[in-house]
């Protein structure tokens, strides 16, 4: 592999050990080698069922005929080497085979597994863990997907019978858009109104069978294909309207609801429990962010060490690299800082909900409270600005970057569902809005609200600050770093609390009428504490970084130190408002902003080429590894189909219109067929 010598020569100067810090993406040098192994399983060459070259020439259909091909390799692989949960997770991941195995993996077995009774589940999860059924997640309707309180879908309880009917009463009520609906699953987690004796007890889920043994649709089920998407378009996102669709009783998931023969339902013992599934999912997007923006990045950086365009200013004859241009590296480097600071955020979130799983059914209601909002705020944030920095990327690569042959296209179509997927991420927020105004309530009334809002105590003290740094290096600090964002996202807090009471006691709905209208103040409070927040889990993280891996420690602080000046630059004016910082710290913030830029710049390569992705993964020519960009993008272009029926003798549109417009014949065709019959419009 001849290697383009820009990249090269960029590759030599990186200053940190790059395996190091792909040690610390995988979790450990032990991990790097297992992901290093489970990729050759999946190395096109040797399968070719693996190797995505043809992919952007692919129609719907084909792909998806490739997806389910390759997913029964990947099930073989699995078997053949008895891959656990973990290593099947990366195999998903690093193949993108993530239609089939999302729906089913992350969110239909899970549910079965925490959702059912020990009876239910030792039936239905040993059939989804080995694939006899596959699963989707029924939750969206037509009309109805983020107000879940609202869905239509009934399940009426059938004494005589023991059974519930499941029906769609109205067309808003048909399913609309679950993945793996229209063709692949066999079952599914169907959420619906519980109706006991005419009495509606809310949504709750129930398993139902969609398809029979010839895979046919079950009596009373209409299932089709929701049609082509923004992007995504290998997976069958579906519709399904169900007709009095009877199910046995025991198909309702009772690990805490529970309907018994005579038709008494009792109680879960928090209404929350059930969106479970939920929580554990926007975490899955933290994860998910990381790897596509790490992808982006990865394409869009060595993109930027081969390309050269405009003159360099001391000396004509040469051009500059593009990585070189200042406004580049804002673009790409903030895009780091983002991706460092979220994959911190992952691993707090993580923790946080493995000690939330732990104890299910137990749970305190200030640490459920802490998970649903943190999860949910920084669910919203992180998949805004990575769909931001993805795009940004894209950009980044000029005209190149809006051919598919980039990779970033599919990249970013693929990654924008996130956005409102899981939780619409304006909803998001304004759930961890709501939750900050109730905890500031509670610490106004002087009541304490611990975990990680316990800060709320001594909110007037914390409101009197100013910020005491006279230096970049004092701004810098990781606790002024965090005493700043605390500071500024109380401001907002506390004013926007103040607004809303005061506008409350003339409001013609009270408190609740005058938080509807501070919607955007709330969505921009609960971005601000998100910040605070991913600071605080990255400078909680970098703390261990520190003492375990100090090699890579230097630059990991300089990408978080990028983003919380990023973030403070975009939020001067609530910064300066009441004066906490002056011009000064926003003049030292910008400085420090280009610093990190030059320091960042040599060490660019090393961040994304941890990640270790191989070139079929990334299916870029512009992110190629050895840098001959164009050299592969000349080959790829032979095989588009068009070009390849042109080298065979038959030029598309030719014969079906060019020729008649280039002849002239087209006017003779007016002439005989239409003059005379076609009216003028008055
Ligand atoms: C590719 C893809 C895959 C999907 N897969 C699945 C799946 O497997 N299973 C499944 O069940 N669903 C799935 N969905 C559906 C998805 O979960 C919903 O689309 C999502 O929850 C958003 O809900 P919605 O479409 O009803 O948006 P809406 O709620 O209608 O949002 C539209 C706009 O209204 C605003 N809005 C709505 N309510 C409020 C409010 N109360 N306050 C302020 N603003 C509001 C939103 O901010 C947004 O700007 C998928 C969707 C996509 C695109």
């Amino acid at each position: 592999m001849v290697v383009n010598v820009d990249l090269a020569n960029a590759r030599k100067a990186v200053s940190f050990p790059v395996e190091e810090l792909t040690h610390f993406i995988n979790g450990g040098p032990e991990k790097t080698v297992r992901r290093r192994w489970l990729r050759s399983l999946v190395d096109p060459q040797n399968d070719p069922i693996f190797s995505n070259i043809n992919q952007p020439f692919l129609s719907r259909d084909q792909y998806y005929i490739l997806m389910i091909k390759r997913f029964k390799k990947m099930l073989q692989l699995k078997k053949l080497h008895n891959l656990q949960k973990d290593d099947w997770g990366y195999l998903i991941i690093f193949t993108m085979e993530l239609s089939i195995s999302t729906l089913h993996d992350l969110f239909f077995t899970p549910t079965l597994e925490r959702q059912m009774s020990e009876e239910q589940s030792s039936k239905w999860f040993p059939l989804a863990k080995e694939y006899s059924i596959l699963g989707c997640y029924l939750q969206t309707e037509l009309g109805h997907g983020s107000n879940v309180r609202k869905l239509e879908t009934t399940a009426t309880y059938i004494h005589e019978t023991d059974e519930f009917e499941i029906h769609s009463p109205t067309l808003t009520s048909i399913k609309w858009w679950p993945g793996a609906l229209a063709r692949t699953s066999t079952h599914g987690i169907l959420f619906a109104r519980l109706i006991i004796d005419k009495k509606d007890y809310g949504i709750h889920s129930f398993i139902v069978q969609l398809r029979d043994e010839r895979h046919k649709p079950m009596p009373g089920i209409e299932i089709g294909d929701v049609g082509p998407k923004y992007g995504y378009n290998y997976n069958d996102n579906g519709f399904l309207r169900f007709t009095q669709v009877r199910i046995p009783r025991e198909n309702m998931l009772m690990r805490f609801s529970k309907v018994s023969r005579s038709g008494h339902y009792s109680t879960p013992p928090h209404a929350k429990i059930i969106y479970d599934t939920l929580v554990s999912n926007r975490i899955n997007f933290l994860e998910l962010s990381t790897l596509f923006l790490s992808k982006a990045l990865t394409i869009a950086i060595r993109y930027s060490l081969v390309r050269k365009q405009g003159d360099d200013y001391k000396d004509l004859k040469n051009e500059n690299l593009i990585l070189d241009y200042q406004s580049q590296q804002y673009k790409l480097f903030s895009g780091l800082a983002l991706l460092y600071a979220s994959f911190f955020n992952k691993i707090y979130m993580q923790k946080l909900y493995e000690n939330y799983i732990k104890n299910i059914g137990k749970i305190d209601d200030n640490l459920m409270a802490e998970v649903h909002a943190s999860s949910a705020g920084l669910k919203a944030l992180c998949t805004d600005l990575v769909l931001e920095a993805i795009e940004n990327a894209r950009q980044s690569c000029g005209g190149h970057g809006y051919s598919q042959l980039s990779g970033i296209p599919n990249v970013l179509t693929y990654y924008a569902h996130l956005v409102s997927a899981e939780g619409e991420n304006t909803i998001m927020y304004l759930q961890t809005g709501r939750y900050l105004l109730k905890s500031f309530l509670i610490a106004k009334k002087g009541s304490s609200t611990g975990g990680r809002l316990s800060h709320l105590s001594f909110y007037s003290k914390i409101l009197m600050e100013k910020c005491a740094a006279e230096t970049l290096e004092d701004l810098l600090d990781a606790e002024t770093q965090l005493c700043a964002f605390r500071h500024m996202y109380l401001r907002l807090l506390s004013d926007l609390n103040t607004s809303i009471e005061t506008s409350a006691t003339t409001h013609p709905h009270g408190y609740d009428g005058s938080k509807a209208d501070h919607m955007i103040d709330i969505v921009h409070l609960s971005r601000a504490y998100c910040h605070y927040i991913t600071l605080i889990n990255s400078h909680e993280g970098l703390q261990s970084v520190k003492k375990e891996q100090s090699a890579i420690y230097p630059i990991l602080r300089a990408l978080i130190d990028l983003y919380f000046i990023n973030a403070a630059l975009n939020q001067s004016g609530d910064f300066l408002i009441d004066g906490y910082y002056t011009s000064h710290h926003i003049s030292l913030l910008k400085q420090g902003q280009k610093k990190l830029l030059n320091i960042i710049r040599p060490e660019a390569i090393g961040l994304v080429d941890a990640w270790e992705y191989c070139d079929n993964n990334l299916n870029s020519a512009l992110g190629r590894e050895d840098g001959n960009v164009y050299e592969t993008l000349y080959e790829w272009v032979k095989m588009e189909p068009m070009n390849i029926l042109e080298k065979q003798g038959k030029i598309v549109g030719y014969d079906e219109g060019l020729k008649d417009i280039l002849t002239g014949k087209y006017l003779k065709e007016i002439k005989e067929i239409e003059i005379g019959k076609v009216k003028p419009r008055l």
